[in-house]
């Protein structure tokens, strides 16, 4: 499995919020944020590509410059502390030739955003 795949399939185990679109007659449509795929109201997961789906933020208003916050929660260990890829859940090793090291799915190595609550 290339690592791709991996970082792929980590993702897809976590709620995404769905992509709301207004079409013709302000009908409001619903997609898929990993493949696109159009979903129906309210629908858990993804019958294309198994993205499980959240609908939690689909009632808030855009801001202004047309982007929304996407929120991930998941568990992690007391000795957790922010930025700390080896003790994350979602970090995973990534080996180049002889080399490996923690590398983050979401791509903030280096550049942590996570909120501990
Ligand atoms: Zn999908």
């Amino acid at each position: 499995m290339d690592k791709d795949d991996i970082r792929v399939q980590l993702i897809r185990q976590f709620p995404a919020e769905v992509v709301e679109q207004k079409g013709s007659m302000d009908k409001m449509y619903y997609s898929c944020p990993t493949c696109g795929r159009m979903v129906s109201l309210g629908m858990d997961k993804c019958g294309g590509c198994s993205q499980i789906l959240s609908w939690k933020s689909i009632n808030q208003k855009e801001s202004p410059n047309g982007k929304r916050k996407a929120k991930l929660e998941f568990e992690v260990s007391e000795e957790f502390t922010v930025g700390d890829c080896r003790k994350c859940p979602i970090s995973y090793i990534d080996t180049n030739g002889s080399q490996s090291a923690y590398e983050c799915p979401l791509k903030m190595r280096g550049a942590c955003r996570i909120v501990l609550s």
